[in-house]
């Protein structure tokens, strides 16, 4: 099947008789005729569902179609983001380990791993993703477990190499996991060039229509870990919290990261999507293939609008020809990139701030990624408190406006944004 169909089609198929619409299984737990029945489910000797803290059917048919969608073997879906990204480190790192990751990597994914989980004894060194091979040498330690990266960083929209850095990780023994996010499997799969775990947001495209939070792991089953069984021992050797089972051994590459990180860490953790919003994610996955097209050619014409005015200092979008990440980006999303747009407000931090309030079409919101247009500026909200010489530093210019474009009339997101950049 091609992406467009099995945004349809894959996860769920229902047989003779059953609900053409992915059912929404709302229900806590699930009933069993003897108590042995459901022993084989607790001893992972059967499989099936118990309680929807560990796994329910909506949860698993939204998984298998992003699965699907990325080219993997197994999924999960997690309650957020950030759930996903926690766990698809913490599956296979722990105290005393270290992780390389990129720099410009989503600002909570940096907080989760340079402050959450070094308080947890993980050690992390982060990494210009345009790095020399020197640099990214000198990042690996013996005890490193895996690299991280983000196919476009949010908000940077720094292109990144997958390839090497693929390469970089396998070199060294360990798995590339990268935020597919931004991109969506719509116009990229990592797994394609290498990447071994794909995780996202599905709170943005994915979900697509601000309706719920949510996250999703889905491993491509590529990644040898019995090769490598000394870093790996999670994976490799007898889990005593779950009856001596040995994750590879029982489930295969398929599927023993997948099942360990829902044995253990949604066991322990418990960060598990509501079926209800599972279901609002598949409504949104239905349609995923149809809005990238038109979040990146509406993205595209507003790029190209504001490039060309007088009243913009810079516009930051890797659809355009004058980007630096052009050509890297032709590479990994030859059909687009996304609809996230940077660019400076001729003006500085005023100027800005009154097209802001200029504004009538794209809202005020701190949210990117979805149908709406939305638009962010970081230095008169989020960032307020900072001077003008402290945004700089932190890579924010004071001038910078974040705007998402979403999938309405491209000729009424541009003329909303040309009268109020020519009412400042
Ligand atoms: C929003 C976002 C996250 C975090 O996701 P939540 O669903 O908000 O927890 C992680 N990575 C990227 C690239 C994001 O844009």
């Amino acid at each position: 099947m091609k992406i467009e169909t099995k945004c349809i089609q894959a996860g769920y198929v229902p047989k003779n008789g059953e609900s053409r619409l992915m059912p929404i299984v709302q229900s806590t737990t699930f009933k069993y005729d003897t108590s042995e029945d459901m022993g084989k489910l607790f001893d992972l000797e059967a499989s099936g569902y118990f309680y929807t803290r560990l796994q329910n059917p909506t949860n698993d048919y939204v998984a298998a179609k992003i699965a699907a969608l990325e080219g993997g073997t197994a999924g999960m879906l997690t309650s957020s983001g950030q759930a996903a990204s926690f766990y698809s480190v913490f599956n296979i790192a722990g105290c005393g380990d270290h992780v390389v990751a990129s720099s410009t990597i989503y600002g909570g994914t940096f907080n989760l791993f340079n402050v959450t989980m070094r308080r947890m004894g993980i050690d992390f060194t982060f990494v210009d993703p345009d790095c020399s091979d020197e640099e990214l040498e000198a990042a690996f330690k013996p005890n490193t477990k895996c690299v991280f990266g983000e196919t476009l960083a949010n908000p940077a929209l720094i292109v990144f190499d997958i390839e090497r850095f693929a390469n970089a990780a396998h070199a060294h023994g360990v798995p590339l996991i990268i935020d597919n996010t931004f991109a969506t499997p719509i116009n990229c799969r990592p797994i394609e060039f290498g990447a071994d775990i794909v995780t996202h947001s599905t709170t943005k495209y994915m979900d697509g229509h601000d309706a719920s939070v949510g996250g999703c792991i889905v491993d491509s089953g590529k990644f040898d870990w019995n090769k490598h069984a000394d870093k790996f021992p999670g994976l490799t050797t007898p889990d005593e919290s779950y009856h001596g089972i040995t994750y590879t051994e029982k489930f295969g590459l398929a599927g023993a990261f997948i099942t360990k990180a829902t044995a253990q860490l949604m066991r322990d953790f418990g960060s598990i999507q509501s079926p209800m919003n599972a279901y609002l994610l598949n409504l949104g996955l239905e349609s995923l293939a149809v809005r990238m097209d038109r979040h990146c050619s509406n993205a595209l014409k507003v790029a190209e609008y504001l490039e060309a005015s007088d009243l913009v200092s810079w516009v930051n979008y890797p659809g355009l020809k004058s980007n630096k990440y052009y050509e890297r980006a032709q590479k990994y999303m030859p059909n687009g990139t996304c609809g996230v747009i940077s660019f400076g407000v001729k003006g500085g931090r005023e100027a800005a701030s009154s097209f802001m309030k200029n504004l009538k079409v794209a809202i005020i919101a701190t949210h990117v990624a979805d149908a709406h247009t939305c638009i962010l500026h970081p230095a008169s909200s989020t960032h307020r408190q900072l001077t003008d010489e402290e945004l700089i530093a932190s890579g924010v210019s004071p001038d910078l406006v974040r705007l998402s474009v979403g999938i309405e009339n491209v000729d009424d997101i541009i003329a909303d944004i040309d009268q109020a950049l020519k009412a400042i």
